[in-house]
């Protein structure tokens, strides 16, 4: 479904050149809730920047769904990148639109009708639990429910794969349980592969089937979160 192929990614130039990726490999499997783990600084945001090239990288390949994403043409990208949507750790909202409109906005932006549109926003936000509160901006949201709108929104145009960068690190213990069993349903409901990077152990056990331990740019443990955990 997702494969990293040799993946490096440096950023900057001469003397001040930071390798945040190191000839990484990783394989995630359709319909998985894959975690990466490590500390800050080890690698996660780039890694996970890579996978729809929002970070390009050095040298590698980068496979989601059968095909290399390097390669392509601006347009093809665009295209492919309809098939991964992400979340933030600061949910990345328009401000001045609603959560209707921030939803609807990726829909706006190719070939749907208005009716369609509206359909699949009101779907959505009936998913997330956000119906009643359509007509209101992100401020007036709290973090947890600002969140649902990100989750929402990435979801508008049916993606395969959701990338998680850092989803629930701004919010607290009972909130984020909540957006994980959410997430947790989102995967199920849809078959979507999820791949999320956190630096919080019980983010990974509470709903991740297999995990990658990131160091200084590599990967240097990855299995199943009972095996990876359970070790002495
Ligand atoms: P993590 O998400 O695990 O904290 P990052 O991927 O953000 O790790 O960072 C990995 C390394 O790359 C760090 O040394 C960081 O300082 C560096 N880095 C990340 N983004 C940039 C950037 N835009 N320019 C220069 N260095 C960067
Ligand atoms: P624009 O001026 O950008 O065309 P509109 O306010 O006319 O936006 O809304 C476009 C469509 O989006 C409407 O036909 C309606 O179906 C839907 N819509 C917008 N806001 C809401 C809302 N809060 N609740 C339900 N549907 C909405």
């Amino acid at each position: 479904m997702i494969q990293l192929k040799q993946l490096t990614k440096s950023y900057g130039k001469g003397r001040k050149v930071t390798t945040a990726l190191s000839d990484l490999n990783l394989s995630i499997q359709k319909g998985e809730i894959f975690g990466v783990i490590g500390h800050s600084g080890a690698g996660k945001s780039t890694l996970i920047r890579c996978i729809n090239l929002l970070e390009r990288p050095t040298s590698g390949e980068v496979w989601v769904n059968g095909v290399e994403l390097t390669g392509l043409s601006k347009k093809q990208l665009q295209e492919q990148r309809r098939k991964i949507g992400m979340i933030f750790q600061h949910f990345n909202l328009l401000s001045s639109a609603t959560v209707y409109d921030n939803v609807a906005f990726p829909l706006r932006l190719t070939k749907t009708s208005k009716e369609q549109i509206d359909r699949k926003v009101n779907e959505l936000l009936s998913l997330v639990g956000l119906e009643e509160h359509k007509d209101k901006y992100p401020a007036q949201l709290s973090g947890g429910q600002k969140q649902r709108v990100g989750i929402a929104r990435a979801l508008a145009s049916d993606p395969d794969v959701l990338l998680c960068d850092e989803a629930t690190s701004a919010l607290d213990p009972q909130t984020t349980n909540s957006i994980l069993k959410l997430l947790l349903d989102i995967n199920k409901k849809f078959n979507i592969t999820i791949v999320l990077i956190t630096h919080e152990m019980h983010v990974i056990q509470s709903i991740c089937d297999r995990v990658a331990v990131i160091h200084e740019g590599g990967i240097v443990e990855q299995g199943p979160v009972t095996e990876v955990f359970l070790k002495p």
